[in-house]
């Protein structure tokens, strides 16, 4: 069974302390590659934006005591002239630099004929010929050490995840580049810690070769990503807990449907959520006119018009009934409780 290669370490290097002590903490479990943001992309300024190259002596120091490998973020050409005059032994491009083809063609000229793995981030947004732009500079330029990491793209409404899955964009890259290693960021992904696990295992049933994951000796007091990041010792035993498929237990064509069947669960997900946020916003509209929350004709319209477009879709109509009723319960249930609400006041 191949087990995957786990990449662990905290969202930034904040401290001396806090980079040995968590590296010690990783090394103690088994984890070889020990990763720490340097310089920190922030959305909005204001934020912990990283120490910057201070910290490339502490990364060294973890590496002596652990004999773990080090890697760190790379955005820009002096960035990368940096984290490989300090000797860095994998970089990666982030997120927010893979969607940008300026600065991934800046970066591909800086590491012309470098030797160290590049791991590319996706792009935030979910389109893959970005990612396969990025893939096609860095190897233009000669880098033939490339790796995929999987962390989740980013959406405007309301979701379960900080950044969508969307499993089906990675798995369509696996299909373009069948020899890229591929990882999943469960931590940037999932944006709270309870959501590592799960995914995880996911990504470890979709034949996924390793994991990049954020742990912080301190998670609470972390200075960027506090929610996602993990304890070493919590880290250490999830990755106990996962189960590795045999290999080739799962047919990749059928991997692929599934990873695209959560997709779909995922995107229902969210569409409920807004069908509800969108009907609760009429539910005050009802209880501001005193109007009643049950309206028997826009309730038998719905479940007609639905049915018979359901039909055009081939579903079954008692199965749309079905659906629809559920849904409009469920809608009914938080318009009365809005009444009962004012009612209350
Ligand atoms: C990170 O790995 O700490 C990071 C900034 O990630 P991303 O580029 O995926 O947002
Ligand atoms: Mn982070």
């Amino acid at each position: 069974m191949k087990q995957p290669l786990v990449i662990a370490g905290p969202c930034s290097a904040e401290s001396r302390e806090q980079v040995l002590s968590t590296a010690q903490a990783l090394a103690a479990g088994g984890i070889r590659i020990f990763r720490a943001g340097v310089w920190k992309p922030r959305t909005r300024p204001g934020g912990f934006e990283g120490v910057g190259s201070g910290a490339f002596p502490w990364l060294q120091e973890a590496r002596a005591l652990t004999g773990m490998q080090i890697c760190t973020e790379v955005a820009t050409p002096q960035h990368v002239e940096e984290a490989l005059g300090a000797g860095m032994d994998l970089l990666w491009i982030g997120a927010r630099t893979t969607a940008n083809p300026f600065a991934v063609q800046e970066l591909a000229e800086a590491l012309k004929g470098v030797s160290v793995p590049v791991l590319v981030k996706n792009p935030i947004n979910p389109d893959i010929e970005l990612w396969c732009g990025a893939i096609e500079r860095l190897s233009g330029a000669g880098v033939t050490r490339i790796g995929l990491i999987h962390r989740g793209f980013s959406s405007y409404t309301q979701k379960l995840y900080r950044n969508e899955p969307l499993w089906h964009i990675p798995i369509e890259m696996k299909r373009r580049y069948p020899d890229i290693r591929l990882f999943c960021d469960p931590s940037h992904m999932g944006g709270r810690r309870e959501l590592v696990a799960p995914l995880a295992q996911q990504a470890l049933d979709l034949m996924y070769d390793g994991l990049f994951v954020e742990a912080h000796c301190n998670p609470d007091g972390a200075l960027s990503d506090a929610k996602q990041q993990l304890l070493p010792a919590d880290l250490i035993a999830l990755l106990r807990n996962l189960s590795v498929r045999e290999e080739g237990s799962l047919p990749s064509d059928i991997a692929s449907l599934r990873g695209e069947v959560d997709g779909i669960d995922e995107e229902l997900l969210r569409l409920l959520a807004r069908r509800q946020q969108i009907t609760g916003e009429i539910g005050a509209y009802k209880v501001q006119h005193n109007m009643p929350v049950l309206q028997s004709d826009r309730y038998r319209e719905i479940i007609e018009k639905r049915t018979q477009q359901g039909r055009l879709l081939d579903l079954d109509a008692a199965f749309v009934t079905a659906v629809m009723e559920t849904i409009h319960k469920e809608s009914i249930r938080r318009q009365l409780e809005l009444v009962a609400d004012a009612e209350k006041q």
